[in-house]
């Protein structure tokens, strides 16, 4: 589908398509699909002045009220969800069934935030004074600016928004410039769902088109209370250190560098459809991309063998075509960075299979690539970086403790997995001596979470956390309040004054 067709399809006027400078092409072809406007610093300033006035209003709604809204927004998302997901394949190359997932998690999370808003508790606290209370109560932060990465054009945005507009919050997206057509659509949605609905402030959910320089914009401004950026190490070393000169806070959603370990207990064939599936699907472009594997040295050879033999079956095209379970790269810079990749490991004593471009002559101006296996002897300082493509490292090690030191030796922290049939093994990767990821899973592969656990990483992958769980507490802030219904005034710790 062309993007007309799914601007169309979705009733978004399709003249934004064509009313401004910046080129969005398709990895599929490398065409162009639109030339879109982006957002003046004026036209920011606007926004943000919106923004303020909405949350003014929408933190007064509420909560379950709130959560009415974000019904409303799911049951578009149910309608969309084949539009939305083939305007995912087209700007991001995901395939089908990639793309029409990522709207399934939006469809979970607005389930999941639906139920939140009935649910967001504070805690009672026994006092220490007589005839006094203590308790905990969450309020509306204001402004919650989300700035978001390719690979996830519109499911980042919902795992934020859903829960920042269920806790009262006003939203302002700026989405990777390489996705902006994705944006739109979730912020059209988005508008039919408050069209008609009572109290929901115009400027409640805005996007904000641009670069970096508009992301640094956002970071540096204090009337948006948090910032939550999912993107590289790299972004978010600037956006966490700028927000926390103003004192703001941030959610940050950096880069992965993830593991599997597979013991000599494992159930192989299990292992090896959870590695194939975590380090090519998304064509390795996703933050919980299975980029390193850990064998046990008797059962290496053969793990490698089968890799190596599901690598030579993959059905590498164009994402739309039935079949297809390896599409694009975003584009040229992450080939070349793939290409730089393997080749220092070349140099490092890295045995390569596969890497290099395909279908060139059908697609002169888009990166397929055939998936690249590494065997590495010794230690291969380039597993230590996130290369954004289908790079898998693969190492043999003797005991489960150097297997787990290698895996935690890297410096990001997201997502982690261990294969293995002995219950003493798996306890030992969970303790707290073993995976220092955000996420660790047993027999599960490294991608693909379920949004109702909290998401996220630790180490340079930036500590943040979203989706279930208690991550709505990160958009709230927290208010203590002591109430004195006694005709005295006791201090605390027995402090006796005048
Ligand atoms: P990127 O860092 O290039 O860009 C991400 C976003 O940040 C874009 O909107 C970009 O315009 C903006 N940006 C870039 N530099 C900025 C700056 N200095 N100040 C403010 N904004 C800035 O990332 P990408 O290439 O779009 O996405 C791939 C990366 O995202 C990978 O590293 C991947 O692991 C990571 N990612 C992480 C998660 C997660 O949940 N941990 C999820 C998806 C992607």
């Amino acid at each position: 589908m062309s993007a007309a067709r799914i601007f169309e399809a979705l009733g978004l006027d399709h003249g934004r398509l064509t009313d401004g400078d910046w080129v969005v092409s398709s990895p599929i072809d490398g065409a162009e699909i639109a030339r879109v406007a982006l957002d003046s610093p004026e036209a920011l300033e606007a926004k943000l002045a919106r923004s303020v006035e909405a949350f003014a209003q929408w933190r007064t709604v509420p909560a379950p009220r709130r959560g009415e809204l974000i019904r409303r927004f799911g049951a578009l998302l149910r309608k969309h969800k084949a539009t939305l997901g083939a305007l995912i394949t087209l700007e991001a190359g995901k395939i089908t069934a990639e793309g029409e997932g990522e709207v399934q998690e939006m469809i979970d999370i607005c389930d999941f935030a639906v139920g939140l808003s009935r649910q967001l508790y504070g805690r009672t606290i026994a006092s220490e004074r007589p005839e006094h209370s203590l308790r905990e109560t969450w309020h509306p932060l204001g402004p919650v600016g989300v700035i978001s990465a390719f690979n996830f054009p519109m499911a980042v945005w919902a795992w934020n928004a859903t829960l920042a507009v269920v806790c009262g919050n006003s939203l302002l997206w700026k989405p990777s410039e390489k996705t902006p057509l994705c944006a739109m659509a979730c912020q059209h949605l988005f508008a039919q769902a408050m069209a008609g609905f009572d109290g929901a402030p115009d400027g409640l959910s805005q996007v904000v088109l641009g670069g970096r320089e508009t992301g640094v914009a956002l970071a540096d401004d204090v009337r948006v209370p948090l910032i939550s950026a999912t993107g590289s190490c790299a972004m978010g070393r600037q956006v966490g250190a700028r927000v926390a000169q103003r004192f703001g806070k941030s959610i940050l959603e950096l880069g992965g560098n993830n593991a599997i370990i597979v013991t000599a207990s494992a159930d192989l064939d299990l292992a090896v459809r959870a590695i194939v599936f975590g380090a090519v699907g998304t064509a390795g472009q996703r933050c919980t991309t299975t980029r390193r594997v850990f064998v046990q040295r008797e059962v290496a050879p053969v793990l490698f063998e089968r890799l190596q033999q599901a690598y030579a079956a993959l059905p590498i095209g164009d994402p739309r075509e039935a079949g297809t379970l390896v599409g694009p790269l975003i584009d040229a810079r992450a080939f070349a960075q793939m290409e730089h990749a393997l080749q220092v490991a070349r140099e490092q004593g890295g045995k390569v299979v596969g890497g290099g471009r395909v279908l060139a002559d059908r697609y002169p101006d888009a990166y397929y690539v055939l998936p690249a296996l590494i065997e590495g002897g010794g230690a291969l300082d380039n597993s230590f970086e996130e290369t954004f493509a289908p790079v898998l490292y693969c190492f043999a090690y003797d005991t489960l403790d150097e297997a787990i030191a290698c895996q935690n030796a890297v410096p990001q922290g997201l997502s982690s997995a261990i294969f293995t049939t002995d219950v003493r093994e798996a306890e030992r990767f969970l303790a707290a001596t073993g995976s220092d990821c955000g996420i660790a899973n047993v027999n599960v592969g490294t991608s693909g979470a379920e949004i109702g656990g909290a998401f996220g990483g630790e180490k340079a992958t930036g500590g943040g956390r979203e989706s279930g769980s208690d991550a709505w507490r990160g958009y709230m802030r927290r208010q203590t309040a002591t109430i004195n219904y006694s005709d005295d005034l006791p201090l605390a710790q027995g402090i006796r004054f005048g």
